[in-house]
């Protein structure tokens, strides 16, 4: 299996690349604006098909989709409730005020993923846990190592939860702290405790120290 991590762009976002060793596929997971150095580590890999899916659709991740839809044909895949942040990521990017930011292109979804839907690309499968409260949308992929080769389970996490933190609530799309820490205890602190979490944004963490330190999540169990 490899693994990818591409840290970018103006808001230092995690854009993730993944494929087991023997598939012709690529799985790009949310692009951001770091479209070069996300151009460049693509390079370096041989695959035939690229398929993007996202976490969410807050600007920092969806910035570099339509780009690399655009260049590798690729197929763009996110939760529906997604859509309205879409709709807005134009107004969004002028809030900003960021030259970068003055005209990002907005992708067509080519596939809505269901909630808790099983994806398998790239000769990997992967659970989309939804974990709403950041964003109405907000997928966690959830790989284990029973349904692929690898030593540890591990979970891309977007903006649900970080090393020492969580996603922020006030961004468009999002409820309130109580329900997205109820969320993140109800569909990702049960994992094994050596479930290997990496967010959209930071360094990796596992379940078992978000558990045990995380300020946010103590006391909501
Ligand atoms: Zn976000
Ligand atoms: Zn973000």
């Amino acid at each position: 299996m490899n693994l990818f991590v591409i840290p970018g762009g103006a808001f230092v976002e995690n854009t993730y690349l993944l494929k087991s060793d023997n598939s012709n596929e690529l799985i790009l997971i949310d692009p951001g604006s770091q479209i070069n150095e996300i151009e460049d580590q693509i390079a370096k890999i041989d695959f035939e098909k690229l398929i993007i899916v996202n976490t969410h659709a807050h600007l920092d991740h969806i910035y570099g989709v339509q780009y690399f839809k655009e260049k590798y044909s690729a197929p763009f895949y996110i939760h529906k409730l997604e859509l309205p942040i879409i709709d807005v990521m134009v107004d969004a990017s002028m809030r900003f005020g960021l030259e970068e930011f003055a005209n990002p292109k907005v992708p067509k979804v080519d596939k809505f993923i269901s909630d808790d839907e099983v994806l398998r690309l790239a000769g990997l499968e992967f659970s989309c846990l939804l974990v709403p409260g950041h964003s109405p949308g907000s997928l966690c992929f959830y790989f284990s190592k029973e349904n692929n080769n690898i030593e540890q389970d591990f979970v891309i996490c977007g903006d649900t939860v970080f090393a020492g933190s969580i996603g922020r609530v006030d961004l468009t799309g999002g409820t309130n702290m109580e329900d997205l820490v109820g969320n993140i205890n109800k569909k990702l602190m049960i994992l094994p405790d050596d479930t290997v979490l990496f967010p959209g944004h930071g360094p990796e963490t596992q379940v078992g120290i978000e558990k045990k330190s995380n300020p946010f999540l103590l006391g909501y169990t």
